[in-house]
């Protein structure tokens, strides 16, 4: 049998009150656009849940594996729908079960919405779980621990009828709060910092600092890559490439080579602003995790917030770094984050960092130079891409040629 609709269940948007509207609208208009390029649904949006149509062209496993991925959504359900006719709902019941194995045990799990409905649920769940038990012999009823739990939705448009509840992503519908800036390296954690703050709902543009020659154009092709999974969830993130090399070569000139750290992040981070500004986003992410390297201790953070007040968040300040890890093996980042190509940091990382930077020394050391106009024109020359989950990079564009050249 194939299921005619989706039923999708709204996480924390219940609890949004006056908001609620503007969630659902948002929430569909994701929904929408994360099937646009599939056959076969229609989207209708409901107070306190959605359904997806499918037509016969519709390919459900692939609607499915979307939908899971889109915030806003707590569960989800692949369900059949039938009329308020009791035959019909018993047929329907019938060729489910019939599909089960031997030996398996069901249970009936009627929800009646519908209060004019002419049986009551005790009476419906009897006359359906009699019906089964006659039809199909080798299934028995366990009310306890069930292999199946049937459950039927008695509403005034229709009764639906279904077995699976499918976790969503949880959180809440993308865009409904806000943009960021995310400061995305090629690392384990940036990407996953980025994530959870979409998972809050928040847009996110990514800014990626770049020093060639000293980094590679594949470490570039990483955060690229990175962004296009990201990407996957939310739709098109534009990526903010910025020239760092000349920034760096005269941070290495003129400060102290174990301040270099705390001044390249403290660059950076006025470079973020600058973009932040020109895009009109209100906060910067990154993925510092307290106490994992040099520049990320509190004295480190301190020194490198003081050139910003714009808020910087950071989502993965308290975690352990398995559970990191554990994250970005989750949301599919981990395997393209350790690959070997190194960003600008590690490059011109020095051996024996400052961890506990003296703050006086900090500003000491940078007023030998004067870094404003390397700032402004780094921001001047960034190179914006906005990229998709279908995204390909000129050496993706190369190696499919070559492909069609061979076959
Ligand atoms: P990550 O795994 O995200 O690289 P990390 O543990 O390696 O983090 P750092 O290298 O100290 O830590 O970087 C801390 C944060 O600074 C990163 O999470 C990221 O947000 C930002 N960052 C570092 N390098 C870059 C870069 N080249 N471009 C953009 N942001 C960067
Ligand atoms: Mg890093």
């Amino acid at each position: 049998m194939k299921y005619d609709h989706i039923l999708v269940r709204y996480g924390e948007l219940t609890l949004k009150g006056t908001n609620r509207k503007r969630f659902t609208n948002v929430l569909k208009e994701n929904v929408i656009q994360s099937l646009r390029s599939l056959e076969g649904t229609r989207v209708k949006c409901e107070r306190d849940r959605m359904f997806i149509s499918l037509f016969e062209e519709a390919n459900v496993n692939e609607v499915m594996n979307r939908l899971t991925k889109i915030f806003g959504i707590k569960s989800i359900s692949p369900v059949f729908k039938t009329t308020q006719n009791l035959e019909d709902i018993k047929q329907l019941c019938v060729s489910l079960a019939k599909d089960f194995a031997n030996g398996d045990t069901f249970k009936i799990d009627v929800k009646r919405v519908d209060k004019s409905f002419s049986l009551d649920t005790y009476q419906l769940q009897r006359e359906l779980g009699g019906v089964i038990l006659k039809s199909v012999d080798h299934l028995k009823v366990d009310v306890k621990r069930p292999t199946h739990n049937i459950k039927v939705e008695v509403r005034k448009e229709g009764v639906y009828i279904y077995t699976k509840v499918i976790d969503g992503a949880g959180g809440l519908p993308t865009g409904t709060g806000g943009k960021t800036l995310l400061q995305l390296s090629g690392g384990i954690d940036s990407p996953v910092a980025g994530m959870e703050m979409m998972k809050r709902g928040v847009k996110i543009e990514a800014i990626h600092f770049h020093s060639p020659p000293f980094t590679s154009e594949k470490a570039k092709d990483k955060v690229i890559e990175l962004t296009r999974i990201l990407s996957e969830r939310v739709g098109p993130i534009k990526l903010h490439i910025v020239p760092f090399t000349a920034l760096q070569k005269q941070i290495n000139k003129s400060v102290h080579p174990r301040y270099t750290m705390t001044t390249t992040r403290r660059m950076m981070l006025r470079v973020t602003d600058i973009i932040l500004e020109r895009i009109g986003a209100n906060a910067i992410v990154n993925g510092e995790n307290l106490g994992q390297v040099a520049s990320q201790t509190l004295k480190s953070m301190y020194a490198i917030n003081d050139v910003t007040s714009t808020p910087i968040l950071r989502p993965l300040i308290s975690l352990d770094k398995e559970d990191i890890i554990k994250k970005a093996k989750e949301i599919g980042t981990f395997e393209v984050s350790i690959q070997p190509y190194e960003d600008c940091c590690t490059i011109f990382t020095p051996k024996n960092p400052v961890t506990e930077p003296d703050f006086d020394k900090v500003v000491k050391y940078e007023s030998v130079f004067n870094f404003d106009d390397l700032v402004q024109e780094a921001a001047d020359n960034v190179e914006t891409i906005e990229i998709n989950k279908d995204y390909k990079t000129e050496k993706d564009k190369s190696t499919d040629a070559l492909i069609d050249e061979l076959f």
